[in-house]
């Protein structure tokens, strides 16, 4: 991708989230802002603010999947060490976004390395270009999958008795997702994969797209155990029921796209069946109705 268009894309679609939750976390920066969740025995889930961030303690070390922002990091590292006193030395990446790596350059010293897919990596060397010291770093060191996001990938780590699946199906959300697997535990951490009773954000100018979205949920429907619990990016854990309803709501919102060729996001907003899908909330006042429906559609929502 062009640096122009990526400029482009950063205003049109990343930036306005990073900066309503910049904004709203400049209030809260001296609060507790994280909520602690055990989802198995050595699998926790932190709420914050962003992406919901995956713990996993092994007989040696604490594994963080993803770290929300920079600036709310004291707090994070507080929440690890309500569970374990083990040193945080491994960090996986799910995703390229500001609201899942913002914790990487302050965490970069302290862990041995920090792993996602290669895509994360090329976008945040893009991303980094031209922006002040104190901006750089924190890229991701040992990464797996090739920049034709097309290409299946699977990195297996094995840490102090834990066997986690690093897994790339085919772009979704952009085109670096990981997705990690813990089998012994029954947990997938899915990232933005998966976003659990609100409307799903998706980043086109990233690789994403609905089809995308749906085709790697609809293969974890496929061969997920039935009593796994699923961390997805945002919204509480959930399980596979839950998955499945996520499955049915893009479905839902892609065949009223289909259905009304033409229409703007707005007009789609305003004639889609809210009843049966009440449950789907918008996220936050980052993503509309309205603005889904055009990305949806394939477009960056209308201002
Ligand atoms: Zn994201």
């Amino acid at each position: 991708m062009r640096p122009s268009s990526l400029a482009l894309m950063l205003a049109a679609s990343v930036l306005p989230l990073v900066a309503h939750v910049r904004h709203s976390q400049n209030s809260q920066a001296a609060q507790k802002i994280h909520k602690v969740e055990k989802v198995a025995d050595n699998v926790y889930c932190i709420y914050g603010n962003g992406g919901n961030i995956g713990l996993v303690v092994t007989d040696k070390e604490a594994v963080l999947i993803d770290d929300q922002f920079e600036n709310i990091l004291p707090g994070l590292r507080e929440a690890v060490k309500s569970v374990t006193d083990k040193p945080i030395k491994y960090l996986v990446n799910t995703h390229w976004h500001g609201d899942h790596t913002g914790g990487n350059r302050g965490l970069e010293k302290q862990v041995v390395a920090i792993l996602a897919h290669a895509n994360v990596r090329n976008r945040l060397v893009e991303d980094q270009k031209g922006k002040p010291a104190d901006q750089q770093g924190g890229l991701p060191e040992l990464t797996f999958g090739e920049g034709d996001a097309g290409v299946r990938a699977r990195m297996d780590i094995h840490l102090g008795g834990v066997e986690m699946h690093l897994v790339h199906f085919k772009a979704g959300h952009t085109d670096g997702d990981c997705m990690v697997g813990l089998p012994a535990s029954r947990v997938l951490h899915m990232g933005d994969l998966f976003f659990n009773g609100v409307i799903p954000f998706i980043d086109l100018q990233s690789g994403g797209s609905l089809a995308g979205m749906l085709e790697n949920v609809e293969w974890v429907l496929s061969w997920l155990p039935e009593d796994s619990k699923i961390i997805p990016g945002h919204g509480p854990v959930g399980t596979k029921k839950d998955l499945a309803r996520f499955r049915d709501f893009m479905k839902a919102a892609q065949a009223h796209v289909k259905a009304n060729p033409g229409k703007s996001g707005k007009e789609l907003d305003e004639t889609f069946d809210h009843k049966t899908w009440a449950d789907v909330k918008p996220l936050g006042k980052f993503l509309t109705y309205a603005a889904f429906f055009d990305i949806a559609a394939g477009r960056q929502p209308a201002k």
